[in-house]
């Protein structure tokens, strides 16, 4: 039997999502034949603004509605200090902590040769500008703690460093598992690894 071919594409669609295999991608787009077509109408609506209504900002290239974003046009944050994350949601993570006061760089990514991804795939030239024209006081690298975190923060440190030698660079410190991604640490957890930073 051919499966309905509205159907099939939805399967299709589905597959290319992280986790989901073809049985899980069958079964969401026969589950969602059961669901009204008003929730259907938003959840289009919804995955159709997703990219067209946000922007990456263009200071720290979090996702945004707004250029600048919340974050770096807040005048209360301590524009002084910039946290590098590898993505917008880490940044989610330690702003529940509410202990952040600076602002951050979003790299939407890490160094991973094995996946061919160098820093010219990064955000991270953007990061060294900020650095050579904004002149902040400290960088806290908090890339994840595994092996292509730990390579990104490595050559991080080196560049600013040759930009700029005097400049305070911060790594996280313990609390997050090694291996564990930062937007899955918990709120202590990672307040315990900003106050326990350790210079670099
Ligand atoms: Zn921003």
């Amino acid at each position: 039997m051919k499966i309905a071919r509205p159907l099939a594409r939805l399967i299709e669609s589905f597959e290319k999502l992280p986790g989901i295999g073809p049985k899980s991608a069958q079964r969401l787009t026969y589950y969602l034949l059961h669901v009204p077509q008003s929730q259907l109408d938003e959840f289009a609506d919804s995955l159709e603004a997703l990219k067209k209504e946000t922007v990456l900002c263009g200071v720290c290239r979090n996702v945004s509605e707004t250029d600048p974003c919340e974050i770096c046009s807040d005048k209360a944050r301590d524009k002084s200090t910039i946290m590098v994350v590898e993505q917008p949601l880490d940044i989610l993570a330690f702003e529940k902590t509410s202990k952040y006061k600076g602002i951050y760089h979003v790299l939407h990514g890490s160094i991973s040769p094995l996946d061919n991804i160098g820093p010219d795939e990064l955000y991270i030239d953007d990061l060294f500008e900020r650095v050579k024209y904004k002149k902040p006081s400290e960088i806290i690298i908090a890339t994840n703690p595994n092996m292509e975190g730990e390579a990104t923060a490595m050559y991080i440190n080196k560049k600013i460093k040759e930009i700029n030698p005097k400049i305070k660079i911060t790594r996280l410190g313990v609390g997050v598992p090694t291996g564990a991604d930062l937007e899955y640490a918990d709120e202590n957890t990672l307040f315990q690894a900003l106050t326990g930073r350790r210079r670099l």
